[in-house]
């Protein structure tokens, strides 16, 4: 299903489905407990068998993830409960930062909550599950996916082949905003129009009806977000 969020009788629902409120549409891939969407799940299976055929064992580490549980991340990163990260996977002292300041240090390697591609269940972080040792904890950062990193092989197979099954890395380059993730693919047949439906307008109802940490400079920064986090 796609929508136009200018259709009256669907923005309810547009808007909660965008922002990750509602996963009513995603279905279970295969028999796992990741959520995805029903017109990706085909796309997806035909990626992993290829990458299998040439000797990974593409995993999922994350696919959908609700507003709710995006908001906890959130929080926990704004108490201190959880380390936010400089560009170099170092944890930064929030001590002395402003709260704007720390709202877009936030920012910088976690969604804002509403504001993940994660919520569509068009995105995925991915890893190799064969390159791995049974207690090898996956900490998600470049260098794993880099040159002596057990996920480089992985890497480079989907930088030649992840197009051919309409797959793309839609945080490949640092444009200042978030960091690049190479372990994050999107299925672009749908992430493109989840992304063109999902307006600043839609973002800006959004804030006003959520309530998280720092949600106050978030509407005050509301512009800046958009166009740096979400609208790439
Ligand atoms: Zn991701």
């Amino acid at each position: 299903m796609y929508f136009g969020y200018a259709q009256n009788e669907s923005i309810l629902s547009a808007l909660e489905f965008l922002t990750g409120k509602v996963s009513t549409e995603l279905i279970p891939f295969l028999n796992s407990n990741y959520l995805v969407h029903p017109e990706m799940s085909a796309g997806l299976e035909a990626l992993i068998n290829a990458a299998k055929t040439a000797g990974l064992d593409l995993a999922i580490t994350s696919s959908f993830r609700s507003y709710e549980a995006q908001k906890l991340i959130w929080n926990e990163k704004c108490q201190g409960l959880r380390a936010v990260l400089d560009s170099n996977s170092q944890p930064i002292d929030l001590a002395n930062k402003s709260k704007t300041e720390i709202l877009f240090l936030i920012l910088r390697w976690s969604a804002i909550p509403g504001g993940s591609r994660h919520h569509w269940g068009t995105d995925l972080d991915i890893y190799d599950q064969k390159a791995i040792s049974a207690d090898y904890k996956i900490q998600l950062i470049p260098s794993e996916y880099e040159e002596h990193g057990p996920f480089v092989d992985l890497n480079n197979w989907l930088n030649q082949n992840m197009q051919k099954f309409g797959f793309f890395k839609p945080y490949l380059l640092d444009n200042g905003g978030i960091a690049p993730e190479p372990w994050h693919i999107s299925f672009r047949l749908l992430s493109d129009k989840f992304l063109e439906s999902y307006t600043y307008e839609v973002f800006v109802d959004h804030l006003n009806q959520s309530n998280f940490l720092l949600i106050d400079e978030a509407r005050e920064n509301s512009r800046e977000i958009y166009q740096r986090f979400i609208n790439l």
